[in-house]
């Protein structure tokens, strides 16, 4: 008997970019998932998890290691998986039908077979009557309906889902969340194990079994919570919103996030969260405001925000020591109070003292303006810096969000027009 539906094995990824260091995406994944199993992998934005998925589809090769289905290592793409991606997918020129076909055309089936398939799972996805519809007649969810028919259509072992409900409206989420969930443990479909990646944990909680939390730079599996509360689960109760709190409380912990030499990256170069000061202080002020201690997922639900939007505004709180997170709620620190309680003048000089002291970038910048003898230096140059470390598109966000600070503490100016970064 095979124990694991599908094992990935010491997974790397890593990406060589031209005229950077090697970018390393996934480091280490160890992970079997088993018959039954529904998992969700969350993580930060960018951490990996989209290559993660399709490194379990067979679509992306990973660098090291090797991933089993049924207990052997397949080539090229995994035969036991359908996909629902987050764009829907779908071909315009195509009718509901044809589109969900598409998921049998590779297989060894008459065309009669076929379409009894089709239209048995067009029935269970409830698209019934809208079988010759063309996608630009449907509404968002219903698209994403038949995004889900043409990858179940193929009966897959496993079901891989890559934010399938983020392009749509709550409601029609929640309602699509719901169909899914209801095939899925009434046995309605012969699918063995889904896995999704999801940037809400709200969603995790109510949907999954486990949840698989990732870190960033690069990921690694932190967490891996088993989530055993019976289907239907009710958001308000107290289990429910203890795994939401233990989960954004390990997204958020910085303390994860990286390598065990913590000591040894604090030197280096890293990469910040691009939130500007204004938004960083209106979060701030806003924490004070509410007591000073607050639940990040009450918050988060208050502001209308999910996870994506709000982990890097958290994270760059905690790295510039203004916030800490414990069991999912959100503590000013003596500094983070200080900064809310200061006069316009005694926070920039609070944020200044903040950013020299936990960004080494920023720190690196203000000493070459100040090594130079015009105390000015061109925004390529700091920009061919970066690069190395970033790579060319990222080195220009990150850049920005230090003239952006610096701005603000008023440890460097910026002239717009003529690309340069000065002292006053
Ligand atoms: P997530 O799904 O968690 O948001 P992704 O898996 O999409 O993250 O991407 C993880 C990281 O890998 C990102 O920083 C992204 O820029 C990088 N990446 C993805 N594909 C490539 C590629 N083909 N070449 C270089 N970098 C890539």
């Amino acid at each position: 008997m095979n124990a694991n539906l599908i094992e990935l094995r010491k997974i790397g990824k890593h990406y060589d970019m031209p005229n950077v260091n090697q970018v390393t995406i996934l480091e280490d994944i160890q992970l079997s998932i088993t018959n039954g199993e529904f998992i969700s992998i969350l993580g930060p934005s960018g951490s990996g998890k989209s290559t993660l998925l399709r490194i379990i589809a067979g679509l992306v090769p990973p660098s090291s290691g090797a991933v089993y289905y049924n207990g052997n290592e397949f080539v090229g793409t995994n035969p036991g998986v359908g996909m629902v991606f987050q764009s829907f997918a779908l071909f315009p020129w195509l009718t509901v039908l044809e589109n969900v076909k598409l998921g049998l055309e590779n297989k060894p089936l008459s065309e009669a077979e076929k379409m009894r398939k089709a239209l048995s799972i067009i029935d269970r996805i409830g698209l019934d009557g809208f079988e010759s519809a063309y996608p630009k007649e449907l509404s968002g969810g219903m698209r994403q309906r038949v995004g889900i028919g043409r990858a179940l259509v193929m009966e897959p072992d496993i079901l891989l889902m890559d934010e399938p409900f983020s392009a749509l409206d709550v409601l029609t989420a929640e309602n699509l969340k719901r169909d899914l969930l209801e095939l899925w443990t009434e046995r309605k479909i012969p699918t063995k194990s889904i896995i999704m990646v999801t940037h809400s944990i709200e969603e995790a909680v109510y949907m999954s079994d486990r949840a698989i939390v990732l870190s960033r730079d690069p990921a690694r599996i932190i967490a891996d919570i088993p989530i055993t509360m019976p289907h239907w689960r009710d958001k308000q109760e107290a289990a429910f919103t203890e795994h939401v709190d233990r989960i954004y409380s390990i997204l958020t912990n910085r303390e994860y996030k990286g390598h065990e030499h913590a000591q040894e990256q604090k030197k280096q170069i890293e990469k910040v969260q691009e939130v500007p000061a204004g938004a960083l202080t209106g979060f701030i002020e806003l924490i004070d405001d509410l007591g000073n201690t607050v639940d990040l997922y009450k918050l988060a639900e208050q502001l209308s925000l999910n996870l994506e939007d709000f982990l890097p505004i958290v994270e760059a709180a905690q790295m510039l020591d203004f916030a800490s997170i414990q069991h999912g709620d959100i503590t000013l620190t003596e500094s983070g109070s200080q900064f809310a309680n200061a006069s316009v003048l005694e926070r920039k000089d609070i944020f200044k003292k903040q950013v020299l002291a936990h960004v080494p970038m920023m720190e690196k910048i203000v000493w070459i303006l100040q090594s130079k003898s015009n105390n000015k230096m061109e925004r390529e140059f700091f920009l061919e810096i970066f690069e190395k470390h970033f790579g060319s598109e990222e080195a220009g966000h990150q850049l920005d969000i230090m003239i952006d600070w610096g701005r603000y503490a008023e440890l460097l100016a910026y002239d717009e027009k003529a690309k340069l970064l000065f002292l006053e």
